[in-house]
């Protein structure tokens, strides 16, 4: 199996002239024309000299044209390169030497055409490089096989009947991340349903597109869920087509999924944690856990196998290793990260976990944020979740601050809504009997300035660790 034969069933079979891709603002293409129109591409390629395995790299912004560049390049028998549209131009000129690419299908310009052309790939081809968002330092590329993305979209969609032909999600992240890509786009053609994309993230569209374009499933990351609910056009809007709604990417306080499950009550909510280098999905919150156990993110997934490595006895918690068929077979160009990686042929995910008896998946921290202060382990999303309560606190992102006594102290940084503001000793007083002492921050700095993420939302702790003044306390 490979996801150009995916295209072609699709294609040839029931859902031919069904919507496939509707770019806002832009073209609906059906399946017979997406078909058509992507092994028009994979012809024109070959035409420019491009040859199976060579990497294609995509720049162009979300929608239709995206899409036929992604699977024209692996119908090619290329290997597709979406690369981070947000990258300033030497962080793009980093990806494109990283992988070689061979040719560059930019913003704007026009899509390669020739006569229709497929290979027929096998299933352990790589079909693409997908890079990571780049949260703990480079973003590295990760190697994705047809297997590894058929076997995502498998795992999605088990058990899920929302995720069947009448599918209809809205895309408001970014194509080149695998959430996007694999969760939405490309699992949407996995089961004959139909991806509405948005071209640029706005959120007052985003909440009409529920209503005009009769969304079912609404994919998002915790950052996008946050400003669609305090968007002041919420309230009034027609939410009712959604009967799913998928958030994951990044840690969320439970606050906000109690906030979710509100707002969007007629619907499931459910929970997925994943990495770009396991082609997405690693474990899914059921809706029926959701709420009573909105800080874990669920189950592993059927065909991946889970265990934790150098597991602290006394808590349970140890960095998350996962295996199976979704999982990389290392990045690309970077043979000493891959080997890093991997520890007796099990990815070690760089997250710090533990698992209950029920088998549900806590993820308590990254490694690189775990604060280490004077031999106690702080979790730094922990007392994250404490704070998004406190008095004051619009967001919060907690790190270590080098301390001589201690080596590591917890440090916090603080955003108060607009207009108003936040007093560090109102908000120790809150967590006091909240969370113990220890975790306690020792430094906390109030901030008008939003925290530094990255496209995903995803807080950037790198320049918080080295550009925050912690002052003396
Ligand atoms: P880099 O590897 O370049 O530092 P990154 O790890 O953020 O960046 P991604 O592959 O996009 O790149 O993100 C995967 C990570 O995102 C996971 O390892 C985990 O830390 C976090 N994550 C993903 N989904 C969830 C979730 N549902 N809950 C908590 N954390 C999540
Ligand atoms: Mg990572």
């Amino acid at each position: 199996q490979s996801l150009v034969q995916m295209l072609r069933d699709r294609a040839t079979g029931d859902s031919a002239e069904d919507e496939a891709v509707v770019e806002l603002g832009g073209e609906r293409v059906t399946y017979a024309q997406l078909w058509d129109r992507a092994t028009r591409v994979a012809g024109g390629m070959r035409d420019q000299g491009i040859r199976p395995g060579d990497r294609v790299a995509i720049l162009s912004a979300a929608g239709v044209d995206w899409v036929l560049a992604f699977l024209g390049a692996i119908a090619a028998g290329a290997i597709a390169v979406p690369v981070n549209t947000r990258f300033a131009p030497p962080e793009v000129e980093y990806v494109l030497a990283d992988c070689g690419a061979a040719y560059v299908q930019r913003a704007g310009q026009s899509l390669p055409e020739g006569d229709p052309f497929c290979v027929e790939p096998a299933s352990s081809d790589v079909a693409a490089i997908f890079y990571t968002s780049g949260t703990t330092g480079r973003p590295k590329g990760a190697l994705t096989t047809h297997e590894a993305f058929l076997s995502n979209c498998e795992s999605s969609t088990r058990d899920r009947t929302v995720l069947g032909p009448d599918l209809r999600t809205l895309i408001s992240v970014p194509l080149f991340h695998v959430t996007g890509c694999n969760s939405q786009l490309l699992t949407a053609l996995y089961c004959g349903g139909c991806s509405v994309i948005m071209p640029q993230l706005d959120i007052a569209l985003l909440i009409k597109t529920i209503e005009t374009e009769q969304i079912s499933v609404l994919v998002t990351v915790p950052a996008i869920y946050a400003m669609m609910l305090n968007h002041p056009s919420f309230p009034d809007a027609d939410v009712s087509s959604v009967q799913g709604c998928g958030y994951g990417g990044a840690p969320i306080s439970p606050d906000l999924v109690h906030r979710i499950k509100a707002a969007f009550s007629q619907s499931t909510v459910t929970n997925g944690f994943g990495m770009t280098e396991t082609a997405s999905l690693l474990t899914a919150l059921p809706d029926e856990y959701a709420a009573e156990h909105a800080d874990s993110v669920g189950f592993q997934v059927p065909v991946i196998d889970l265990a934790l490595y150098l597991m602290d006895p006394a808590t349970g918690v140890g960095e998350l290793l996962v295996r199976g068929p979704n999982i990389t077979t290392g990045y690309w160009n970077k043979p000493e990260r891959t080997r890093d990686a991997f520890v007796d042929g099990w990815l070690r995910t760089g997250d710090v976990a533990r698992v209950s008896s029920e088998g549900l998946v806590y993820i308590v921290d990254r490694a690189k944020d775990v604060i280490n202060r004077g031999g106690e382990n702080v979790y730094s999303v922990e007392v994250e979740n404490a704070l998004a309560g406190a008095p004051g606190v619009f967001e919060a992102a907690v790190v270590a601050v080098p301390n001589e006594r201690l080596g590591e102290a917890v440090g916090a940084v603080i955003v108060s809504p607009p207009g108003q503001s936040a007093d560090p000793a109102a908000i120790t007083a809150y967590l006091d009997g909240r969370i113990a002492d220890f975790k306690i921050p020792q430094y906390i700095i109030v901030s008008s300035d939003p925290l530094p993420r990255n496209p995903g939302g995803k807080i950037l702790k790198g320049p918080l660790r080295t550009l925050t003044d912690w002052g003396e306390r």
